[in-house]
């Protein structure tokens, strides 16, 4: 029986999805201090005025408890780095699987002059063009009559 051989690439998803959460959760505590920079009307272009009010603005987790922001942005970008090292990660993660499934010999009948031929086909490709509700495979020339038809699949 001829066998299909295919090679399929399995990608790591959970550890793209990880790498963009953290690359967003990342994001959010540097675009919340430039937020709060801007609102406190320093310009991005002068940047000691930058430095100095990461250096010295503070933020409250509450409890009395405060940070200056500058420690916010590197926390942000420690988490944006390692959220760009996982999506990087999972490139390299993808593999490939071969999958080997039995052929299914399936007989075609042309629709213009009703010559009957036989193909392989696998059942996942019989799946994927929808049989059996869909019994009228791709288009393809007739041995017979010569004619591009899309035959019928009248026996699997
Ligand atoms: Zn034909």
């Amino acid at each position: 029986m001829p066998r299909s051989i295919r090679k399929v690439m399995v990608a790591q998803n959970s550890s793209q999805i990880l790498g963009l959460v953290l690359t967003v959760l990342g994001l959010a505590p540097i675009i919340a201090v430039l937020l709060s920079a801007w609102t406190s009307g320093i310009s991005f272009l002068d940047l000691s005025a930058l430095y100095g009010f990461l250096w010295t603005d503070r933020f409250y987790i509450g409890f009395g408890i405060g940070f200056e922001l500058i420690y916010l942005v590197i926390l942000g970008s420690i988490i944006i780095i390692s959220g760009l090292a996982l999506l990087a990660r999972r490139t390299r993660q993808i593999q490939e699987v071969t999958v080997v499934t039995d052929d299914l010999t399936v007989t075609l009948e042309c629709t213009v002059c009703k010559n009957r031929w036989k193909e392989h086909f696998s059942e996942a490709q019989l799946q994927a063009m929808g049989f059996p509700q869909n019994r009228r495979i791709s288009r393809r020339r007739c041995e017979a009559c010569r004619k591009f038809t899309r035959p019928k699949i009248i026996g699997v």
